[in-house]
């Protein structure tokens, strides 16, 4: 779709822009990825996602940058269904989808031993902010999203990034 290529255009010149970029990018999926709940759906309805996520995603994969999933969500068999007849869920080289009393640190742990990719290499998107306090901790640079994954929260994640890779790289040096 003519929106998919612009949106990728867009966040690939973004993109350009930073000379630090993460390594790894990772989405929680319900009000996220897409503007709902997996759990009220049956497997086999038509799934779709936020407007502007299918051209980031794209232009994360052809900026060479991995991408996982980080979900709660109690079914991880329609939020997997949804993922492959979105036609993205190739694309994610971690998916852990799986409900927990910890606000995603367990999947954290999982997705670092799985890619070996450090935490503050990382950049993390989600809906609430109990995750994004915890995965924070953990040295994630983390972004809450109020309306799904957009250009604007790419940037601002992006800035984010570089803002902390840069005051990381000062204090080891003094
Ligand atoms: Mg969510």
């Amino acid at each position: 779709m003519a929106d998919d290529e612009k949106v990728k255009n867009e966040a690939l010149q973004m993109m350009g822009q930073y000379q630090n970029l993460p390594r790894l990018v990772v989405f929680d999926l319900d009000c996220t990825l897409w503007p709902f709940y997996c759990e009220c759906c049956y497997e086999d309805d038509p799934p779709y996602l936020y407007p502007e996520a299918r051209g980031i995603v794209y232009a994360l994969k052809e900026k060479g940058i991995d991408m996982a999933v980080a979900s709660r969500s109690p079914t991880p068999n329609i939020a997997k269904a949804f993922l492959g007849n979105l036609g993205i869920q190739s694309f994610f080289v971690a998916q852990e989808i799986f409900s927990s009393w910890t606000h995603k640190t367990d999947h954290f742990q999982k997705i670092h031993r799985k890619t070996w990719v450090p935490f503050t290499s990382m950049l993390f998107f989600d809906d609430e902010d109990r995750n994004i306090d915890a995965v924070s901790k953990m040295g994630v640079t983390s972004i809450l999203v109020d309306n799904g994954v957009n250009l604007g929260a790419l940037r601002q994640g992006l800035t984010e990034f570089t803002l902390k890779a840069s005051s990381s790289h000062r204090s080891m040096n003094g």
